[in-house]
């Protein structure tokens, strides 16, 4: 098994902070979509794993670090996108030409929720009925259309069932914490265990697994604490074995 050393007051204290803000984030945008369209979002709403989600990607997207990149530019080398609408905004979209061009819809509008950005092709995600759609031309609606109720009903797509269904073919995604992680090292990996144990702090670490229901619960602050997929195990062993608390074995 691998042992963890003690972890001095100091990082536990950043650990701390780290989770507070992922928190204050996710407060802050269910109050902002609450106020506008005047109904709660319940806990348990598809809508509100997007919500989770979304808190994620603006805090990797548009928090500052002291060297004056954001996280999101530290994984992907690009600079983050600029928030053009709100979540849970009712906007319009038109829908993404297919490759075979056999869209019908593709030069006409339609309304739906902005709920977050793909990103691996940085396409807004907008939820219609039962779907979510990957667009990348959106427009904002006047302020009264701008808000609608319907959304928490009508959203009822988990993220993470929108994720495994689309990324069958791509890399596991992962949504970094706001640490600085550590580089990868040269030296040949050691051999690992057959599972390490996995603690919070190493997810503020190495970031959350994008569609992994442990993840998720971990984000919610939910009571009840699910397990990690296996994607999200092995990529979780693969950063630990960098570390030297992998190393130790
Ligand atoms: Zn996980």
């Amino acid at each position: 098994m691998i042992e963890s050393p003690v972890r001095d007051s100091k990082s536990n204290g950043s650990v701390e902070r780290a989770v507070r803000t992922w928190a204050a984030q996710v407060r802050t945008l269910r109050h902002h979509l609450e106020s506008r369209i005047k109904v709660k979002v319940p806990r348990t709403s598809a809508l509100m794993t997007w919500l989770v989600a979304w808190s994620a990607d603006v805090i990797n997207r548009y928090k500052v670090r002291s060297s004056g990149r954001t996280s999101y530019e530290h994984i992907t080398g690009h600079r983050g996108l600029q928030a053009i609408t709100a979540f849970g905004e009712k906007v319009m979209f038109k829908y993404t030409t297919d490759k075979t061009k056999r869209n019908k819809m593709e030069t006409e509008w339609d309304t739906g929720y902005f709920v977050g950005i793909n990103s691996r092709t940085t396409e807004y995600l907008i939820a219609k009925g039962s779907g979510i759609f990957s667009t990348t031309t959106i427009r904002r609606q006047q302020d009264d259309k701008s808000y609608d109720p319907e959304i928490v009903t009508e959203v009822n797509v988990l993220h993470r069932d929108s994720v495994m269904q689309g990324s069958k073919s791509t890399p596991t995604e992962v949504r970094a914490h706001t640490t600085t992680p550590s580089l990868p090292n040269s030296a040949v990996p050691p051999v690992m265990p057959r599972r390490a144990k996995l603690r919070q702090e190493d997810f503020i670490d190495f970031g959350y697994t994008v569609g992994c229901p442990g993840c998720e619960s971990i984000q919610l602050e939910s009571n009840v604490r699910r397990g990690h997929n296996e994607k999200c195990r092995k990529r979780m062993e693969e950063e630990l074995s960098k570390t030297d608390r992998g190393k130790d074995k």
